[in-house]
């Protein structure tokens, strides 16, 4: 052994799970069914990590719908798209692995071939249901960039969890997960949670060969892992030094479970993995003033409610489509002035009058979060009788939050700016089109707005004029995470790969706390747990073919 010697192993199995979200429930089961005698260790209080928190959506390319339903998801189309988005800067569309380098394509082919095989499987264990997620307009969900000129299946590759009691899909990763749960629970597979894995333990030859964990009270518990470990840990959003030191740009927060903060980085880094893609998080607005209250918020801004709604900077000015989704548009905050020196998108405002606080517009999810449900007030909403009011109200707010905020206050430009920009976006609304940021002209624009909110008689359902009346209202809105997605670099058996590209015996990993094979993208709805759960599979079926490891 090097490293920490256990004088005894409290609990063993031939392959130990890590986290028990959708990697690591994926790898279990998938392990279970392959005849290994597998146990979980969890660290919170509770099972299923963010994957219970999300909307179980799963992004599976040429899954069993399409191929029923006689629709050809072709490889080559699949990968090129992915490819394009992972990498923009790498992507050549002349070059057979795209502009990518062998491990970076072979990981998204993998996902290709692998990810409709891993839910056929989870499905035929009993352990999944999944049905295509359909929009509220009938149609299949759009991918994110359904209007790429590479997107040749632009609709129908992601899939949620059919509701038993409805016979009908549900955006909800409380179904995904009680689906995965109820399967580990049935094949009586140990789950010991508030079990935090803290150190890998390794032998003389570096292999893998268990690990140590710290329980509720901090006392050391050793898991002996006869064939491997499969880390499912989540991402390092509750690191907030990583968070600074690692992240491309400036985020506050973010809605991972508060317990994943990037474990598997340290544990990795000691026994020698490369890490890779730190710099990039699947990307989401989030309301400042909630996120400084509580660093785990409930959810993300996913989408802007709302068609008489603008998202403004400190200058009062529009700078994107505010119906763009989220990870898009999160990532406008991290532009740098390089004369103010300063990030002018720090924060975003989102501006809406009395019609939109009224109304909002319910989107996919059936929410208009983060406009209060009819009749209740929160204090993050910031209230004006007329644009003045509005502008003296949410600089005093900034005021209240300088020592949080890098010292941060409107321009003294922000109102003349402001009444411009409204009556700017008011004929954009009124002719339908949004001259300089395109709103609503995509497909997944249309999708998660929803349907044309009451009243609106305009030609795009994403807009109507801003009222020229008061009152008016205002969020404080930032850059944040639903979890980051680096860590220590994967090989297409979801091995953890040490500096010289060399897998570490006995070491897989799969979800957010490795680096994710989809790079800077997010691919589509389910663009998250759609490789969580396929990687998950790929590390169990490998890992229980790893040679018992010798102590
Ligand atoms: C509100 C919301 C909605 C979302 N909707 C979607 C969606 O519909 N589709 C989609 O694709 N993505 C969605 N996402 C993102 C998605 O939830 C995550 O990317 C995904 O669930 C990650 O799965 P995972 O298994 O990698 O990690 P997690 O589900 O976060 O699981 C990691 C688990 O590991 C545990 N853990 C951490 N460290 C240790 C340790 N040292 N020892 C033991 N256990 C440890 C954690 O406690 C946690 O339970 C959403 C996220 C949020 C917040």
């Amino acid at each position: 052994m090097t490293g920490i010697k256990p004088k005894h192993w409290d609990h063993e199995a031939d392959v130990l799970v890590i986290g028990s979200g959708a990697a690591g429930s994926s790898a279990a089961l998938s392990a279970f069914d392959k005849g290994a005698r597998v146990i979980m260790l969890e660290k919170r209080n509770r099972y299923g990590g963010t994957t219970e928190k999300s909307g179980g959506v799963f992004w599976i390319p040429n899954n069993s719908f399409l191929r029923a339903g006689g629709v050809k998801d072709a490889r080559v189309d699949a990968i090129r798209y992915m490819a394009r988005l992972a990498y923009p800067t790498l992507y050549n569309p002349e070059d057979s692995n795209f502009g990518l380098d062998k491990n970076q394509y072979e990981l998204i082919a993998t996902y290709y071939d692998q990810a409709a095989v891993a839910i056929e499987n989870l499905q035929k264990m009993g352990a999944l249901d999944p049905t295509p997620w359909i929009a509220w307009d009938g149609q299949f969900m759009p991918d994110y960039f359904a209007h790429f000129e590479e997107n040749k299946v632009p609709r129908g590759r992601a899939l949620v969890p059919k509701d038993p009691r409805t016979g009908k899909g549900v955006v909800g990763g409380v179904e995904l997960i009680r689906q995965l749960r109820t399967a580990v629970e049935a094949r009586g597979i140990p789950v010991f949670l508030r079990h935090r894995a803290h150190r890998l333990i390794t032998n003389e030859s570096g292999q893998v060969v268990g690990v140590e964990a710290l329980n509720e009270k901090s006392e050391a518990v050793y898991f002996r892992a006869g064939r491997a470990v499969i880390f499912g840990s989540g991402g390092f959003t509750h690191n907030p030094e990583m968070r600074l030191n690692y992240l491309r740009g400036p985020v506050y927060g973010g809605c991972a479970v508060p317990t994943n903060q990037g474990d598997l980085i340290s544990m990795a880094s000691e026994v020698g993995a490369k890490l890779d893609n730190l710099a990039h998080a699947w990307w989401a607005q989030v309301v400042l003033e909630e996120v400084l209250a509580n660093p785990s918020p409930p959810t993300g801004v996913f989408f802007v409610p709302g068609d008489s709604m603008i998202e403004v900077n400190k200058y009062g000015q529009r700078v994107m489509d505010e119906k763009a989704v989220y990870n898009e548009r999160t990532q406008v905050h991290f532009v740098w002035d390089p004369l103010k020196g300063e990030y002018p998108n720090l924060f975003l405002f989102m501006i809406y009058d009395e019609r939109a606080a009224r109304i909002g517009g319910i989107g996919p999810l059936g929410t208009r979060y983060p406009i209060p449900s009819t009749g209740e007030q929160n204090p993050y909403v910031i209230k004006g009788g007329n644009l003045e009011e509005l502008t003296t109200a949410l600089e005093a707010r900034l005021n209240k939050l300088v020592s949080r905020t890098g010292n941060f206050h409107l321009d003294q430009s922000f109102l003349s700016n402001l009444k411009k920009t409204i009556s700017r976006f008011n004929e954009y609304a009124s002719k339908g089109v949004d001259e300089e940021f395109h709103r609503g002209e995509v497909p997944i624009d249309l999708a998660y707005n929803g349907p044309r909110a009451e009243g609106n008689d305009r030609p795009n359902i994403t807009m109507y004029p801003i009222s020229a009346e008061g009152p008016y209202y205002a969020i404080i809105l930032a850059g944040g995470t639903l979890d980051t997605k680096g860590g220590p670099k994967i090989n297409p058996r979801a091995q953890i790969l040490n500096r010289d590209d060399e897998p570490i015996p006995g070491l897989y990993g799969a979800g957010n706390c490795i680096a994710s094979p989809a790079g800077q993208a997010y691919w589509a709805g389910g663009g998250t747990i759609g490789p969580a759960l396929t990687f998950g599979y790929i590390a169990a079926i490998n890992a229980v073919l790893e040679p018992e490891k010798t102590e």
